[in-house]
């Protein structure tokens, strides 16, 4: 199965992304794996039998969000230094969302650019880390205020490596399918209704779905001035979830999860969505596990939250509230009471 990313309308930066298993391939130049000891440790045996080089090496940074940081940059950087690597060069990132994100930093500073390819490991980096050219770290102020956008040579996406995700992982995968369906694409939502992500031709066909969907929005609007905002749906609650609960409880799709009822909560109360569709939602997101409650303890701290988003320009928030099953509005024009409402059904 092949994707044609558009993004030759915005950028002269065209790539392919394969959803299959990966062709062996061979590369005539100076190549570096990152990943991280768990992934290389379940799949870089299968990788390896794939891929070669003229010259290939394996770069390996510790597991975990905590280790996206500028000392797993220095640490890449200084192999490469250390390898001779030149603007020819190039790295495949292997591994999940993590590993995509500081990879594709990494591979957009060194000598001021090289090529990389994604090689994205987890459900959630296949359908949406891995596309988009969104790369970066965190550092003490937040999550992802240091980066670029710089979009992969490639995206290989083989849905082999989602054998050995744990059950969450999976789940906080569909989480993120699940909000670009309700955004933009009514017909797989229906779909999806019906039918069992835990099916791998239904899997396969829902990593399409969303990745043409997360294609063809960054193609309008590769840097987020507008429609790209659209993607954010049940972020802008989810973060604060995140932030409340110290990143400890909820996996990011989990939160997302719990995001997207808050938003359609929202519309509800704004008009925009009906109470049946809100719940179409709801049993979707809870038929693969994923929480949908949270006990907000203090409402106007929850609201003050918001603002501590990157997201949010100083004096507002962008709320992306999806109009009924296949649309959305951006906005910051949400009235400070009507989400107090809303939050306040989710109190204690
Ligand atoms: P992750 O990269 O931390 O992976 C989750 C865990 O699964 C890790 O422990 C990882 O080692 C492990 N893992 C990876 N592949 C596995 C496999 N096949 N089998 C078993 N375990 C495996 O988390 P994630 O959910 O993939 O990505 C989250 C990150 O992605 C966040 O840092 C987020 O900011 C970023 N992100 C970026 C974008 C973007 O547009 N660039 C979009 C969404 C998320
Ligand atoms: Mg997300």
């Amino acid at each position: 199965m092949q994707v044609n990313i558009p993004l030759k309308q915005v950028i002269d930066n065209s790539y392919d992304i394969t959803i299959d298993t990966i062709e062996k391939k061979h590369f005539d130049k100076k190549v570096a794996i990152v990943t991280n000891p768990k992934v290389a440790g379940l799949h870089l045996a299968y990788l390896l039998s794939k891929i070669s080089a003229k010259e290939l090496y394996i770069i390996t940074v510790p597991d975990g969000e905590e280790y996206k940081n500028q000392a797993s940059i220095d640490l890449i950087l200084e192999s490469l230094f250390n390898h001779r690597f030149n603007r020819k060069s190039m790295l495949i990132a292997f591994g999940g969302g993590v590993i995509g994100d500081m990879t594709g930093y990494a591979a957009s500073i060194y000598q001021r650019g090289i090529d990389f390819i994604q090689v994205p490991t987890t459900l959630l980096s296949q359908v949406d880390a891995s596309v988009g050219g969104k790369t970066g770290i965190n550092n003490a102020y937040g999550k992802n205020l240091i980066g670029a956008f710089y979009q992969p040579k490639a995206v290989y996406i083989d849905p082999h490596f989602l054998s050995t995700l744990p059950k969450r992982e999976f789940g906080a995968g569909v989480a993120e399918i699940i909000k670009m369906t309700v955004t933009f694409n009514k017909d797989f939502f229906e779909f999806l209704e019906k039918a069992d992500l835990h099916d791998k031709k239904v899997l396969q066909e829902a990593i399409k779905q969303a990745v043409e969907t997360k294609a063809e929005v960054v193609a309008k609007d590769e840097k987020e001035h507008g429609l790209r905002a659209a993607l954010n749906y049940g972020h802008t609650f989810g973060h604060v979830i995140e932030n409340e609960t110290n990143y400890k409880t909820y996996l990011h799709g989990e939160a997302v999860a719990i995001g997207i009822v808050m938003a359609n909560e929202t519309a509800v109360a704004m008009g925009l969505m009906s109470e049946e569709e809100a719940q179409r939602i709801k049993n979707l997101l809870q038929k693969y596990n994923l929480p949908t409650s949270y006990v907000i303890k203090d409402v106007n701290n929850f609201y003050e939250t918001f603002f501590l988003d990157k997201k949010s320009s100083d004096a507002s928030v962008t709320f992306i509230v999806p109009i009924g099953i296949g649309g959305v509005k951006i906005t910051d024009a949400v009235d400070k009471e009507l989400i107090l409402s809303v939050l306040s059904k989710f109190g204690e």
